[in-house]
């Protein structure tokens, strides 16, 4: 085995880490960590700490760590065919059982899966699918994209784009000009404080049909939101979003996607987001929960009103020039069949639902009246606790401030827990994988409170 200091002295010189400060690490500013394990909600370090990870990773271990079934069925695949591609009607059981199981679990009216490897190039892949119809339909200035600030959505050239955070657009050039942003429904943050959240809800579709009325609606093509705000803060949806904005989008030929990269499979309790709010989506972004992150694996399910004018558009036009090396690759899509198989015999998403309630539940009651506490928030297995300057006054801190990574911090080191500072670094965000029992919620608030005492 490698010397510690080898390891940190070859990881600071050569690797380049992704959403890094790139020179504070190379000086040593920035923390080095090696993670060598992982069971349940654990995961282990190489100097023997063992973390409860309250975010999944990057919430996405949704089965939990150490799951012998998956990597078994993993390392089967990988004996027997590691790999082949998908092109040209190829495929392996493998990943012809998932589209199925996916299929089986999506809304009615959807048709179609197609697999990619992450939750950006599925975006990257629905974009292009949109414009490819809209092309087929022969209306091709159709094709802008109206995408959320807060919306975080990847970080490529047009994921990055519809991404509605600052932090990922600052020196790229972004947003490419096929994109558009609306306001987020975020009611926390609303500025008029005397607003109902019906009357704010009336706000934001207000402003989205000005967004529409001055580009044109024959110049846009989609509308893409995650059922609930993820990366941009943890924000569920004022009463009666979802279909206010989607009777907008119908009313102007505007499709949707529902990006379910954080979303899809369970982490609301439900199968997905757009059965919990009663989105009738166009085309769904799935990822992250579709494997647990026991490998790479992403998704595009197409509704059968996209699907009829794609089949449309090779009749006329020859194959789809669209695809991945690796889509549908054998073992990200045997690590899907076998992950997806055990979140029902396990009964987890159940368990997101009702540990993920009482989490938030309880978070609540541990915290709404701490002076510095502006929002808990939550829905299923996702909780967010936001932080304010001045709590009467509405006053918020500076981003500069670091409160979220303060309190993150003081919580790794007092209670070997990990949770997320969101990008805006006043927000604490918690996404634990599907198997946290309630005496490890209990634990999560009690060591969050602690954490958020010893910081405000
Ligand atoms: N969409 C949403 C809602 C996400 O949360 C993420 C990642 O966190 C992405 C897309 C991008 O996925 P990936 O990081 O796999 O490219």
């Amino acid at each position: 085995m490698l010397h510690n200091d080898q390891l940190e002295h070859w990881d600071r010189e050569n690797f380049f880490h992704p959403s890094t400060h790139l020179a504070g690490f190379a000086r040593g500013n920035q923390p080095h960590r090696v993670l060598t394990g992982g069971s349940g909600c654990h995961i282990e370090d190489r100097d023997g700490n063992r973390l409860l990870d309250a975010f999944a990773g990057l919430y996405c271990v949704n089965a939990g760590y150490g799951r012998a079934p998956i990597a078994e069925a993993i390392a089967d695949q990988a004996k027997e065919l590691a790999y082949y591609h998908a092109y040209v009607g190829h495929g392996t059981e493998a990943s012809i059982t998932l589209a199925k199981m996916v299929l089986d679990r999506a809304p009615d009216h959807m048709s179609k899966v197609y697999f990619g490897l992450s939750g950006s190039d599925a975006n990257e892949t629905n974009i292009k699918l949109i414009w490819y119809c809209n092309n087929i339909l022969g209306r091709p200035e159709k094709k802008k994209i109206i995408s959320r600030w807060r919306g975080y959505h990847g970080s490529g050239l047009m994921t990055g784009s519809l991404t509605g955070l600052e932090l990922f657009h600052k020196k790229f050039d972004l947003p490419l000009s096929q994109v558009v942003h609306t306001d987020a429904p975020y009611y926390f943050r609303r500025s008029n404080r005397d607003q109902t959240e019906s009357e704010f809800v009336a706000e934001c579709v207000a402003s989205l049909e000005a967004l529409i009325d001055r580009e044109g609606a024959d110049t846009i093509a989609a509308f893409i939101g995650e059922p609930v705000l993820g990366t941009g803060g943890i924000v569920p949806p004022p009463e009666g979003y979802w279909p206010a904005i989607q009777a907008v989008l119908e009313r102007h030929d505007i499709l949707l996607i529902a990006d379910e990269v954080v979303t899809g499979f369970g982490r609301l309790g439900t199968m997905f987001g757009s059965d919990h709010y009663g989105m009738r989506p166009d085309l769904i972004t799935i990822a992250k929960g579709l494997t647990s992150a026991y490998a790479p694996l992403s998704g595009s399910i197409v509704s059968d009103r996209m699907w009829k004018v794609l089949e449309r558009g090779t009749d006329e036009n020859g194959p789809i020039g669209h695809g991945w090396t690796y889509s549908a690759h054998p073992i990200g899509a045997a690590a899907g069949v076998a992950n997806l198989k055990l979140l029902d015999s396990l009964g987890l998403i159940e368990n997101a639902g009702s540990v993920g309630s009482y989490l938030n539940a309880t978070m609540r009651d541990a915290l709404t009246e701490h002076p510095h506490v502006g929002d808990v928030r939550g829905e299923g297995m996702l909780c967010a606790v936001e932080f304010v300057a001045d709590k009467v006054g509405h006053r918020f801190f500076d981003a500069a401030d670091k409160i979220g990574p303060q309190i993150a911090g003081k919580l790794l080191e007092q209670d070997n827990i990990i949770a997320r500072a969101m990008p805006q670094g006043d927000i604490l965000g918690f996404a634990p994988p599907f198997c946290l029992t309630r005496e490890e919620a209990d634990q999560v608030v009690a060591g969050t409170v602690r954490a958020v005492t010893s910081v405000l």
